[in-house]
């Protein structure tokens, strides 16, 4: 417990979509009904939703054939949840129904119990990074597998409201895990770890001069900003607006 961070390498990651597959697994989550490729290149489903709460977003860098440098064609981002320092999502909320927490390791967290989307939906509205998703009933995101760090936490739909018991669909409560996704990257492009740790690793990987030379846009965004800074620290091949990222000086 403590104050954690993820990162997220795009320097290394090659868009296998293990990630993806790990959450949907971890959380049991079902498959997106979708049409052949849901977004550009092999982007697939095309948004984030309620049973999506990782994607990976392909960008493409508008070099083809003779012209194609290091960066390749297509650039690749793990998206998801930024989990902010300080979450409008939450600051919304607070004035509303109080459904949004940061649990102890400072992981922004929803109450499905206690969200009220059939007739608010302010988070979705109040976030910069179009995260939160609703069904209509309430509202989900990425969590930060919350389940994988060893103890438990007040969200009403995973546990009986009334007992307290796990319910039947319950995730496992145990020794602390890494999250799901960060566990099955096989390029090792996502970590997990105190948050200064990741942000000294990422200031380490730019400062690179291999690193520079092949990426030479190459930066850390979420260490001290965008909004006061991010718990899901990137390390980003290009610059933020490629990605369609707010800048890292955006203040709220
Ligand atoms: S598992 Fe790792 S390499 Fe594969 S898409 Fe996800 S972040 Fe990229
Ligand atoms: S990215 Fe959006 S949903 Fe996630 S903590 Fe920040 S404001 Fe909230
Ligand atoms: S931290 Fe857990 S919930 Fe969040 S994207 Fe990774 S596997 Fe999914």
């Amino acid at each position: 417990m403590g104050d954690k961070a993820i990162l997220i390498d795009t320097t290394k990651c090659t868009a296998c979509r293990g990630c993806q597959v790990a959450c949907k697994n971890w959380n049991d989550l079902p498959a997106e009904n979708t049409s052949f490729f849901g977004g550009p290149g092999y982007q697939n489903p095309k948004d984030l939703s309620s049973i999506t709460f990782t994607l990976v977003k392909f960008f493409w860098s508008g070099r083809r054939g003779a012209d194609v440098d290091a960066y390749g064609n297509w650039q690749f981002l793990k998206y998801g949840c930024m989990h902010c320092l300080n979450p409008r999502c939450k600051k919304v909320c607070d004035t509303l129904y109080k459904a949004i927490y940061q649990d102890t390791d400072g992981f922004v967290q929803i109450n499905q119990g206690i969200c009220q989307a059939a007739n608010c939906n302010a988070c979705i509205a109040g976030c910069p990074f179009g995260v939160p998703k609703s069904n209509g009933q309430s509202v989900w995101k990425c969590n930060a597998c919350i389940s994988r760090r060893g103890y438990s936490y007040p969200n009403t739909l995973r546990k009986d409201p009334v007992s307290g018991n796990p319910t039947a669909s319950s995730w496992l409560i145990g020794p602390e895990l890494a999250p799901a996704c960060v566990s099955t990257c096989p390029a090792g492009a996502l970590k997990y770890g105190d948050r200064s740790d990741i942000i000294a690793l990422a200031t380490a990987r730019v400062a690179d001069p291999k690193v520079r030379a092949k990426f030479p846009e190459v930066n850390v965004y979420g260490d001290t900003g965008p909004f006061g800074g991010l718990r899901v620290i990137s390390i980003l091949t290009r610059k933020p607006g490629f990605y369609s990222l707010p800048p890292k000086s955006a203040k709220y």
